[in-house]
């Protein structure tokens, strides 16, 4: 290549006088890298990089290492650019060679629905900025949300690239504690891909072998076969450490086998000078060539934009054949797993009108006769829902159970509290009934709350299996599904209400302490006889034997058990 590097036929546009200008795209590569890149635009453009990765370029660096200006020389537009932290979304550019003579377009997306066309290509700076500010807030932040410019121009290369934000390690006022890391971690989700060539942007005046950019690089890509690194600001080299520069761009210091580049872009001088790219790339061309050092470099195909362009290019197109084997064989595997799960779904309704009345007739019968089923416990699912419901009115009996001896004791300390504040002259053994008679009721009233939880959790029990055998009657037909659970939830809430209605009015029942005499009796004797059997309830002294109160807590479990040895 070196001083045959001369298609400048080609018209760039400066971003700032929007005016056309020479471009740096070697138009003879176009016909040889046009249809992978198309491929891959293709299949870009039917979000297949949403399931797979697909081959392009990110660009990775330390914050003013001059990676928007390298991409600035390579598309001829202008983007945002300054000191601090300027890329704050990843940028993906993707740069389309068109006919000659074709308007200059640009289309700019994010979010996935914002999309907007233009045909000045000065105001693409104002657009990404506006994008930025959208998607991470005005000021200092980063966002993960990536940012689409695409450029259709005469004089770009097919290349996509990524403009990353620039790594840097002090946070700003403004930004949080970790955005060295979150912007790490933005990075590092680019890099890390093995369809991506890295390209790593090192100015030449700091020590690149510290470099945290070729150290992320180096992370995810050992042996360097991915990674490309771009030297910039040659001219502000520190004067003596040319030699160190040579051997670096020769690949014989810290070897990659993609190699390096040096480029010479735009110093802030000549943007304040208003020097367009065109005559910036005539610059650095210059610049090279009476290089006292780096002038070898122009032959040896490792330094300008130019060279960069090619060798991006050609390396972005490598990278796509050899992807491809491997897209394609991803592509036949999920092919293969949706064709999997396609064969799953029945045949789906007849078309014949007549037909499909039969059908739904008889899908709504084999719901049904699940239902059925299922309801009187002929069907038994994973779950078995009689044994569930058996276990849950089991709980309900140890609740009762367990809440008995708590009775006994409530009683006798209800009895002492009388003997100790109310007890006048009366001899032991004559209380107040309408005092034990309130315990009896304050008792019963507190197993309300349990018994309505029993009941919702029974009332979630059979919803969860009806919604079940829906779901595996129309597994297709999400209406249908809809309505059957409506219906299903329906009959629940009015059986619900019906049965809370019910153990209301038991509850209220059982405030009016009554029974009748034989039944109570019955009742005594039997728990006496356990008692006495047990020995556990033997008097504690001679004149207690006398207290018939000693009798009450018997004669109150009595009372409460009177149902469990048949009666009212
Ligand atoms: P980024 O933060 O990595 O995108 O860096 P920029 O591209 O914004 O560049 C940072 C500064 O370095 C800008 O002022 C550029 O003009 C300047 N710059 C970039 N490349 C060169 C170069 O090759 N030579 C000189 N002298 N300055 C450069
Ligand atoms: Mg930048």
């Amino acid at each position: 290549m070196g001083s045959e590097q001369s298609s400048y036929e080609n018209f760039t546009y400066d971003g700032q006088n929007s005016k056309p200008m020479e471009g740096v795209f070697h138009s003879h590569l176009e016909e040889r890298v046009r249809p992978y890149i198309d491929l891959i635009d293709s299949l870009r453009l039917i979000g297949i990089d949403k399931d797979l990765a697909l081959p392009t370029i990110a660009v990775i660096g330390d914050q003013s290492s001059g990676k928007s200006s390298v991409l600035e020389a390579l598309s001829g537009v202008a983007l945002p650019r300054g000191s601090g932290i300027v890329t704050r979304c990843p940028l993906e550019l993707r740069l389309r060679k068109i006919k000659c003579g074709v308007q200059w377009q640009a289309v700019i997306s994010y979010k996935g629905q914002f999309t907007e066309k233009f045909n000045d290509p000065s105001l693409v700076e104002g657009y990404v900025k506006k994008a930025q500010n959208e998607l991470a807030g005005e000021g200092v932040g980063i966002c993960d949300e990536l940012i689409t410019l695409e450029i259709m121009a005469p004089d770009v290369c097919d290349l996509t690239l990524i403009d990353l934000p620039g790594i840097a390690r002090v946070p700003v006022k403004g930004q949080p504690e970790d955005i060295g890391q979150q912007i790490k971690n933005l990075i590092g989700k680019y890099i890390e891909k093995d369809q991506t060539i890295n390209l790593v942007v090192v100015p030449c005046n700091v020590d690149i072998a510290t470099t945290e950019a070729l150290k992320m690089a180096e992370e995810v890509d050992p042996e360097g076969k991915r990674t490309l690194a771009i030297l910039t600001k040659p001219d502000l080299i520190d004067k003596g450490t040319e030699k160190n520069i040579l051997d670096i761009v020769r690949n014989q210091v810290i070897p990659l086998s993609k190699g390096y580049i040096i480029v010479k872009c735009r110093g802030q001088k000549q943007i304040d000078d208003k020097i367009s790219l065109t005559e910036a790339t005539r610059v650095e061309r210059e610049f090279f060539r009476r290089h006292e050092y780096f002038s070898c470099l122009l032959y040896e195909e490792k330094a300008s934009i130019q060279c960069l362009a090619t060798k991006l290019t050609q390396d972005l197109v490598d990278q796509i054949k050899k992807s491809l084997p491997l897209i394609s064989e991803d592509i036949k595997k999920q092919l293969w797993s949706l064709r999997k799960e396609l064969s799953q779904c029945e045949s789906g309704p007849p078309l014949d009108p007549q037909k499909r009345k039969l059908f739904f007739i008889n899908t709504l019968t084999t719901f049904n006769d699940k239902i059925k089923c299922l309801a009187s416990g002929d069907m038994v699912n994973d779950d078995n829902l009689f044994v569930i419901l058996r276990s849950e009115f089991e709980k309900w009996k140890d609740h009762l159970d367990s809440t008995k001896g708590s009775l006994y004791k409530t009683i006798q300390e209800a009895v002492a509290e009388y003997d100790l504040k109310y007890r006048g002259r009366e001899l032991p053994g004559f209380c107040e009934y309408k005092m034990l008679e309130m315990e009896v009721q304050k008792f019963v009233i507190q197993l309300q709350g349990p018994a309505i939880d029993t009941l919702r959790v029974i009332r979630d029990t059979i919803q969860k299996q009806f919604s079940d055998v829906s779901k595996t009657c129309f597994p297709n037909y999400p209406y249908l599904q809809s309505v059957a659970m409506n219906k299903i939830d329906n009959i629940q809430s009015k059986q619900e209400a019906k049965v809370e209605e019910r153990i209301m009015e038991q509850f209220e029942m059982e405030q009016l302490v009554y029974t009748q005499d034989g039944i109570f009796f019955k009742t005594l004797i039997y728990l006496n006889d356990i008692h006495a059997t047990d020995g556990q309830k033997a008097l504690k002294d001679n004149f207690a034997g006398f207290d018939c109160r000693n009798k009450h807590p018997e004669m109150l479990q009595a009372y409460y058990e009177r149902n469990r040895l048949g009666g009212t």
